[in-house]
């Protein structure tokens, strides 16, 4: 076993659980009326629409509604994981290889680890420093603020 082989790294509902254990440590915050600990509703089996790669649709890991303001939400909104269409899985993975490597990593390398295209990983090690970077931080997305990811 290895820090590689962790479940969040390779299965998308666990790297959802992996992240809202993070980001949700003192309980859900739902980020469209901003109530904490109110009650939510895990929205589970629900699936993307159809498309052309995917007929069937694809499974909305994480999905939740707020009971309160009745909106749906993913642990991602308001993170720099927010609208990206990668896998959370890579994504996180991203994480790990940027925050363990001591000289940094580039993003061509990124590319070729996490099978991305260049272009992918350019922007994703872009949010990720930006996540990284500490002072003043421009609000990412619409709710603003920044995530800290402490991989274990
Ligand atoms: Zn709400």
């Amino acid at each position: 076993m290895s820090v590689l082989s962790s479940p969040h790294f390779h299965d998308e509902a666990k790297a959802f659980a992996f992240l809202e254990s993070i980001v949700w440590a003192g309980g859900v915050v739902c980020p469209h009326c901003g109530v904490v600990g109110g009650r939510v509703y895990d929205l589970a089996g629900v699936r993307s629409k159809p498309s052309v790669k995917n007929p069937n649709g694809v499974i909305r890991h994480g999905l939740k509604k707020c009971g309160e303001c009745r909106a749906q939400f993913t642990v991602k909104v308001g993170t720099v994981f927010e609208h990206a269409r990668m896998p959370l899985t890579k994504m996180l993975q991203a994480v790990h290889l940027i925050i363990s490597s001591k000289k940094g990593i580039s993003s061509h390398q990124l590319s070729r680890v996490l099978e991305v295209q260049y272009k992918s990983a350019w922007f994703l090690a872009h949010r990720i420093r930006e996540a990284m970077r500490s002072g003043d931080l421009a609000p990412f997305g619409t709710g603003g603020g920044a995530v800290e990811v402490d991989i274990k």
